[in-house]
């Protein structure tokens, strides 16, 4: 408070956040910047410019502004069921994957429910949990730095109603493939909801990771898939969920109000309509995370296949330290963990060739 608060009231009692809000880590989001010579390399972005189709989708819906968007976004989530051979009424919209997982988590957990997952994966998850008066329940990742199935389900209480699957996972790049997912669905409560988040699936070598769709139709798993990556619209906010009518009803209900603009749904349908040019340009990126990793390897590096748009690199502290050093030096910005290691997006040939130089220039 300051003085002239104190002079206006009795008392001096403030207005407090609750437990789990006050005690929330911040979300780290990775590093800002642009201006010459700063390759962004942190956020697993798209590097290219927004689709055609889509930059003059938003130019169009500019001029209607004013009014509010459709709640249900009808359009989009009956051409994303025709996209994917499901029902409109099994599709869920939101701001963002991240903006639906709240959704699913606020939906399904109580003040104390458990929620599993692998750790180190997604920092949104820990946040999205805690933020719900749920309890999260980390899992380390195996040897591989991929999911280590048994223990997740061996963590499963009766408390447990969520547990979140990253394949291929960020940050480590390890998918999760079909079979193994099939098991953990069969090994699990069919009373916990399995989300399978599948953010990078595009860039993913196909047989690499699950068949979610093929799952779903089994299993009442949730599918949860975004145009922040691949398709090139993190700034504009569109993620979504394929699930069970019921819980995609739920979702629905449970969704801010208009949280998904007008200008994010007409961009999201064009850019599903313009789905040749995407795949173009995610080869064009699977090429260059081949190359780098292959480059990486002669360098002496030794690092797990990555099926995302990024590699990463595990570090011990003294090594991360250096590698950030290094990297702020040389204006490339990627997001490193403490005591885990660094995540660096692949992006056009000259940024990456730049990685690529600084790497050698501090391999082992
Ligand atoms: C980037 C990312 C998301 C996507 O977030 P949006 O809210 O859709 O932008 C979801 N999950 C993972 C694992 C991610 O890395």
């Amino acid at each position: 408070m300051t003085p002239e608060q104190l002079l206006t009231r009795p008392d001096t009692a403030l207005p407090t956040l609750r437990g789990p809000v006050a005690g929330l880590p911040s979300y780290v989001p990775g590093r800002r910047g642009a201006g010459a010579g700063i390759a962004a390399l942190a956020s697993n972005e798209s590097h290219y410019e927004p689709l055609p189709a889509a930059a003059a989708a938003v130019a169009d819906a500019a001029g209607r502004m004013n009014r509010y968007p459709d709640m249900a976004a009808v359009e989009l989530r009956e051409r994303l069921a025709t996209h994917l051979g499901v029902t409109a009424g099994e599709v869920a919209v939101g701001p963002g994957s991240v903006g639906v997982l709240q959704q699913i988590i606020t939906g399904l957990c109580d003040a104390g429910d458990e929620v599993v997952f692998a750790w180190r994966s997604f920092e949104a998850y820990p946040i999205l949990v805690e933020l719900a008066g749920a309890r999260p329940v980390r899992i380390p990742l195996d040897e591989a730095e991929g999911h280590d199935l048994d223990a997740m389900a061996a963590a499963v209480t009766d408390r447990t109603k969520v547990i979140l699957l990253c394949t291929p996972n960020n940050p480590t790049g390890v998918p999760i493939s079909h079979d193994r997912v099939e098991a953990f669905l069969q090994a699990v409560p069919s009373k916990v909801l399995v989300v399978i988040d599948e953010a990078y699936v595009e860039y993913a070598d196909a047989g690499s990771g699950p068949d979610s769709l093929a799952l779903y139709r089994r299993y009442p798993n949730v599918c949860l898939r975004t145009f922040s990556k691949a398709y090139g619209l993190a700034g504009l906010r569109v993620g979504y969920a394929i699930a069970t009518p019921a819980i995609a009803e739920g979702l629905r209900r449970t969704a801010l109000p208009f949280a998904v603009s007008a200008l994010a749904q007409k961009a999201a349908v064009a850019s599903l309509d313009a789905e040749e040019e995407m795949a173009a340009r995610v080869a064009a990126v699977r090429q260059e995370r081949a190359r780098m990793a292959a480059e990486l390897a002669a360098q002496g590096w030794k690092l797990q296949p990555s099926q995302g748009n990024f590699l990463w690199i595990r570090a011990d502290e003294d090594l991360r330290a250096r590698l950030v050093d290094a990297f702020d030096a040389a204006g490339i910005l990627v997001r490193a963990y403490q005591g885990d290691g660094v995540r660096i997006t692949v992006a056009d040939s000259a940024s990456n060739n730049r990685v690529l130089r600084l790497l050698a220039a501090n391999a082992a």
